[in-house]
């Protein structure tokens, strides 16, 4: 990327998002920050809107966007289960009439796009780990549908125009990504488990806590979007960016536990439906086209999320309720 690079970021304001910003303004790039703070407010980018690079849009995707720009990453869109089940058809309005309206954008300017897909699209999964010619077992009609399914069809979009329109559209899928600002009632698991152990709640674990996930730490994931996006036309993905060292969410709870040296319970609650049951990403793909591997075990990971959390909660000053004041299902 060259100094001076126009880069929108759609979802800038989120958890993610404002990480790549930070990121690539770091890089010397201009970076416009695209957001409907949907699951977001701007505490998580307060601190780059003094920088005369950085620009701020409340934008809603789903609506048409004209600017001009060089590179494009969609990250738009609500990606905890309490977020993006909150308001199902809007959920599905954004992965699917956003990267359309991204992918036109990115027509018009000849620019490169990145959409930040997820490893929900391999469903709950019948191969271990998940590589990327697995098509995935997803349920079309659950509750989950609009978030997985609305992700196939943006990478769908994708292909089509670099098939039909030579775009240079890359597609990289997401695996359980974790780190300071997460929002802490997003409902997620490691943001979840790290606030009931500070504030002395029960550790909620959804069924028996055999599941597994892989964690990825927010350091580690920013740098392979923007591996993928320096790649030449040539390479359109998808390609898996997680960590594979995988846990029971048990293991996880625990380990909190250890960190926060937290007294808190362990609660066993109804497993959500459609709860895939494993994953674990290969990056065999990853690892040659990218030269990527993740660098920060979970451990360390999230020593530093704990900290960012302790923070957050001394400071008594949480972000404020999501998408009018979001309820947490399952809790
Ligand atoms: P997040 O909820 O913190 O960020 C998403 C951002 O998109 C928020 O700022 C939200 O306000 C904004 N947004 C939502 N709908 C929008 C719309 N219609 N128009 C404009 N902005 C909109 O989530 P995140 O964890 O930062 O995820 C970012 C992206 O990465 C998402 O596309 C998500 O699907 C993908 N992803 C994340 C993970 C993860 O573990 N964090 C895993 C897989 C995929
Ligand atoms: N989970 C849990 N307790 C919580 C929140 C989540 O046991 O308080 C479980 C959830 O059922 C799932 C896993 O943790 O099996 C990861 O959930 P998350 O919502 O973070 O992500 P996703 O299911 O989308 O991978």
């Amino acid at each position: 990327m060259l100094a001076g690079t126009r880069i929108l970021v759609t979802g800038g304001a989120g958890f993610l998002g404002s990480h790549l910003c930070e990121r690539l303004l770091n890089n010397g790039a201009e970076v416009l920050c695209v957001d409907n703070f949907f699951s977001s407010t701007r505490h998580n980018i307060s601190h780059l809107l003094g920088d005369r690079r950085f620009e701020l849009l409340r934008h809603d995707v789903t609506f048409p966007l004209y600017v001009e720009v060089d590179e494009i990453y969609n990250l738009a869109c609500p990606a905890s289960p309490v977020h993006y089940q909150f308001d199902p058809v809007q959920t599905t309005k954004t992965s699917v009439i956003g990267a359309i309206n991204m992918l036109g954008l990115a027509k018009r300017r000849k620019a490169k796009i990145l959409q930040a897909s997820t490893s929900e699209v391999y469903g709950d999964p019948k191969i271990h780990p998940q590589t990327e010619g697995y098509w995935g077992n997803v349920n079309p009609v659950g509750v989950r549908s609009c978030y997985d399914e609305g992700k196939r069809c943006a990478e769908t979009l994708f292909f089509d125009y670099v098939r039909q329109h030579a775009l240079q559209a890359k597609v990289v899928r997401i695996f359980n990504t974790y780190g300071p600002r997460m929002h802490p009632n997003d409902g997620r698991v490691v943001s979840n488990f790290i606030v009931q152990a500070l504030k002395g709640e029960d550790i909620t674990l959804y069924g028996d806590g055999l599941q597994t996930r892989s964690f990825c730490y927010v350091d580690d994931l920013v740098d392979g979007l923007m591996r993928m996006m320096a790649t030449g036309p040539e390479e359109n993905g998808p390609i898996n960016i997680g960590n594979p060292a995988e846990f029971t969410i048990r293991e996880l709870a625990l380990l909190v536990l250890e960190l926060t040296g937290s007294k808190a319970r362990l609660v066993f609650r109804a497993l959500p439906s459609d709860d895939p049951k494993q994953r674990q990403p290969d990056i065999a793909r990853a690892e040659a086209a990218l030269g990527w591997r993740p660098n920060v075990p979970l451990r360390e990971g999230l020593v530093k999320t704990i900290a960012y959390f302790e923070a957050t909660m001394r400071r008594n000053a949480p972000p404020t309720a999501i998408g009018g004041g979001l309820r947490v299902v399952n809790g």
